[in-house]
């Protein structure tokens, strides 16, 4: 039987990104009042950022979070589904592969707007009181106070319990990050990223086919390229920052150019104008942070890029955030309310998934911008598909498994590399090209 239901305490979130706002629907529709302090400006005011729009993927764990408040209809109208990766060659032919079954894909959604249409949503509830233009200063965990700056003025608050929501530089992490016994890695990756855009056709149509994500895997480097509503692609070049080929060697409008040209002919002419866009756009890095605990004395928490920043190659950061929300409002439904039971909990039960999902978003880059072109690597994944064809229960693609189900990441990396094992011993079989429709694959499967 459920305790007694509890007087509910305040709450305040820090950060309305992507997180903050989808949890602050979460708990208010809990009743609870949840005040959200956020550093930037109300997005709903501004206009878009030099007309780009920047998108990622969103996967089953994220609409699933988005099912549980409701939202999920309203953002449907703002994903391009993705069924695979189309992969460009440097001669500009074009390999289709799908990411599971004919009914699977990723969805292609604006950051913008979807953080827009959360914010919208935990707004119209009467108990949520957002802050604009509002910097979390400093936590202090001696009293649960917090210190803000709006517009020149420091003011002082404190709340029952404080939800860093903030992202990868967590202002509340960073208090947490002072205190005895507290782990915390950080690390930058050697590449870098910039964001183009490709404009649509001049009859208002895609210039590629927008139903895959398309890549040109150049083992060093990469680009790829997502689609959106308005029927452009927002286009993401990740190039290591120094060396032989890198942001630091591309200093010229000639070096940039040439470097288009050889490594992604068919893109430049889809571009238009990339070595306008090259010196226009920023740089951005990408950094992985690994921390533990999430939580102190059960009255501060973590969740999303706050708890576990990961490099975005496997497209799960936001997905995985969102999956955060998701557990911890079961969690409260669990424990009734009793936060000393559920910041345990949460944490238990999230931190060694947000570590497998940061190690698997890492090796995936080498997956994306290496062995996708490879003919051994498309071999596995074509007997791997086949292999879930006839045992969709039993063998699950690694990458199905963590894009089209809710097994923990944890798991999911555990059977993956089980299975990665068995499939080394199936390819390195002499003439494995030729014969693998013959293979016994109930015996494959019996070696899980
Ligand atoms: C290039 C790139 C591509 C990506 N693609 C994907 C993808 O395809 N799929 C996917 O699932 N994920 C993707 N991600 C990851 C995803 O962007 C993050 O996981 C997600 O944004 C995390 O959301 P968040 O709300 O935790 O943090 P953030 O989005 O960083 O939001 C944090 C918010 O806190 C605010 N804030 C920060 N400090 C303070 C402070 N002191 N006081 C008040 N407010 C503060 C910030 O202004 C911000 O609004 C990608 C990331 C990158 C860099």
């Amino acid at each position: 039987m459920n305790k007694p239901k509890k007087v509910q305490e305040s709450i305040t979130i820090f950060g309305a990104g992507l997180v903050g706002s989808l949890l602050s629907i979460f708990l208010a529709r809990k009743g609870y009042s949840v005040k959200i302090y956020e550093r930037r400006a109300d997005p709903r005011k501004q206009k878009m950022q030099g007309n780009r729009s920047i998108n990622l993927a969103l996967s089953k764990r994220g609409w699933r979070a988005l099912q549980e408040v409701d939202i999920a209809d309203l953002v449907k109208p703002i994903a391009v589904p993705m069924k695979g990766r189309m992969m460009h060659d440097t001669k500009g032919n074009l390999t289709f592969q799908s990411y599971g079954t004919e009914n699977q894909a990723i969805y292609s959604v604006s950051r913008a707007e979807l953080n827009k249409i959360m914010i919208t949503e935990a707004d119209r509830l009467p108990n949520t009181k957002f802050y604009f233009e509002h910097d979390c200063k400093a936590v202090n965990l001696w009293d649960f106070s917090y210190q803000i700056e709006h517009q020149n003025q420091v003011f002082s608050e404190n709340s029952d319990i404080i939800l860093g929501a903030d992202g990868a530089f967590s202002a509340v992490r960073n208090a947490i990050q002072r205190t005895d016994r507290f782990n915390y890695s950080q690390f930058y990756l050697e590449h870098g990223y910039k964001e183009l855009t490709m404009p649509p056709k001049t009859d208002g149509a895609f210039k590629m086919s927008p139903d895959a994500l398309h890549i040109w895997p150049r083992r060093k480097f990469m680009l790829i390229a997502l689609p959106n509503p308005d029927h452009t692609f927002t286009v993401t070049l990740f190039l290591p920052f120094e060396g032989e080929i890198s942001f630091e060697s591309l200093q010229t409008k000639k070096a940039v150019k040439t470097f288009f040209e050889t490594y992604f002919a068919d893109a430049v002419e889809l571009l238009g104008n990339p070595v306008e866009q090259f010196f226009a756009n920023p740089t951005g890095s990408m950094v992985t942070v690994r921390c533990s605990p999430w939580t102190f004395q059960n009255r501060v928490g973590l969740v999303g890029d706050a708890a576990h920043a990961i490099v975005p190659f496997y497209g799960q950061g936001m997905n995985a955030g969102f999956e955060d929300c998701r557990v911890l409002n079961d969690i409260l439904t669990e424990y009734n309310g009793d936060w000393t039971e559920i910041m345990p909990k949460y944490q238990r039960s999230r931190t060694e998934n947000a570590n497998a999902i940061s190690e698997l978003a890492l090796t995936n880059f080498i997956e994306m911008r290496d062995k996708v072109a490879d003919e051994k690597f498309l071999l596995r994944k074509k007997i791997e598909a086949h292999l879930h064809q006839l045992f969709p229960e039993k063998w699950i693609p690694l990458y199905s498994m963590v894009t089209f189900s809710h097994i923990p990441y944890a798991e999911a990396l555990q059977k993956g590399k089980r299975q990665e094992q068995i499939m080394n011993q199936v390819l390195a079989m002499s003439n494995i090209e030729q014969t693998w429709k013959t293979l016994d694959f109930q015996e494959i499967v019996n070696r899980l």
